[in-house]
């Protein structure tokens, strides 16, 4: 079958890949959608410290897909049935694990990291996902589409629990690519008073006025720090980084009211340098500081509710949709940094 395959160290392609089988206790499923992520180019340009070199992985943790094939006992599951699956794997027994919080497990696995993902026509779940309660049925009607989005959307649910947005908070995202895109969709149904997003591409933050955001800031022609000195003097609630430039950090200790939240959403790859930031400001302005990376299968299934009915409307923020046969093409759009959302579907 057709796959996009990355070797640590050898580089990407599109290739032919063999069919998965099912281990015991475990499913094969055919993928109805999946969408490509950052990191997916984060992978093929910085691989990823998960692999060992010379290692080839399937990519892919963005996915949706119908049931082909049960090996054993079903778990409840059977052969024609749609599901989402959460793709961080966690040992199953550590402190993390014992919460449910399978995406902080310091042993984890992930399908298309360090496990063969969803960029192929087939992948195959292993027993741990659905012992973990990782693979989750799709309400009937789903649009495969949409729902593959439940993923990282799932990511952004974690980012804002973790970062208390109140009821008419004042909210500054940075960053207007898919993933600032569904912060600002998320927002503004968590009750958030004020949306202002921060990026340098005008069509960007146009759609992100359309999305929720009130206001919106071309930092090519004015910073953030300017912007809330004339519209924001007290302060914004809580500010979301979707972008990673490690220099808005300082930027984002400032503009925080007392009682601020800072939510440190993007990473970027090992070997580059943070700033030093006001702990200070920290202290006397009484700020949170959190970061999160992934989602948790609660997020997930949260995710798939908001998707559903349509309170997040997650198409709004694809730009591309692919068949398999279009594979190359689809990376090709995606790594090309001008689409949003880049989904790969069985039927465009
Ligand atoms: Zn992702
Ligand atoms: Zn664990």
């Amino acid at each position: 079958m057709i796959a996009a395959r990355y070797t640590q160290g050898g580089g990407f392609a599109v290739t032919d890949a063999p069919e998965p089988v099912a281990e015991p206790g475990g499913l094969v499923v055919r993928i109805d959608a999946a969408s490509i992520c950052g990191t997916d180019i984060k992978i093929l340009n910085h691989g990823h410290r998960k692999l060992r070199d010379g290692q080839t992985i399937t990519l892919g943790h963005e996915f949706v897909g119908t049931i082909v094939e049960v090996n054993g006992s079903s778990n409840g599951f059977a052969v024609g049935q749609q599901v989402g699956v959460a793709p961080n794997i966690g040992c199953g027994h550590c402190g993390m694990c014992m919460q449910g919080m399978g995406n902080m497990c310091p042993a984890y696995s992930a399908f298309g990291i360090d496990r063969d993902g969803a960029h192929a026509p087939l992948v195959a779940i292993p027993r741990a996902a659905i012992e973990q309660a990782l693979v989750i049925p799709l309400p009937d009607g789903a649009d495969p589409r949409a729902a593959t989005l439940a993923e990282p959307l799932s990511c952004v649910v974690a980012a804002q629990r973790a970062t208390r947005i109140e009821p008419g908070d004042t909210v500054v995202i940075y960053g207007a690519g898919p993933m600032g895109l569904l912060h600002v969709m998320l927002a503004a149904t968590s009750g958030a008073g004020r949306i202002i997003v921060a990026d340098r591409n005008p069509a960007r933050l146009a759609l992100a006025r359309e999305l929720g955001a009130a206001d919106t800031v071309n930092v090519s022609e004015q910073s953030v720090r300017d912007w809330a000195r004339e519209h924001a003097p007290g302060g914004v609630d809580v500010v979301i980084i979707a972008v990673p430039v490690p220099e808005i950090q300082t930027e984002a200790l400032e503009i925080l009211a007392p009682l601020g939240r800072l939510c440190l959403f993007a990473g970027w790859p090992r070997g580059t340098t943070g700033v030093p930031l006001d702990t200070n400001a920290v202290h006397y302005k009484s700020l949170l500081v959190t970061g999160t990376t992934g989602g948790a299968p609660r997020d997930y299934v949260a995710s798939l509710k908001l998707i559903g009915s349509g309170r997040v409307d997650v198409r709004r923020v694809v730009s591309h949709v692919y068949s398999f046969a279009d594979l190359a093409k689809a990376y090709d759009t995606a790594a090309s940094g001008t689409a949003l959302k880049v989904v790969i579907a069985a039927q465009p």
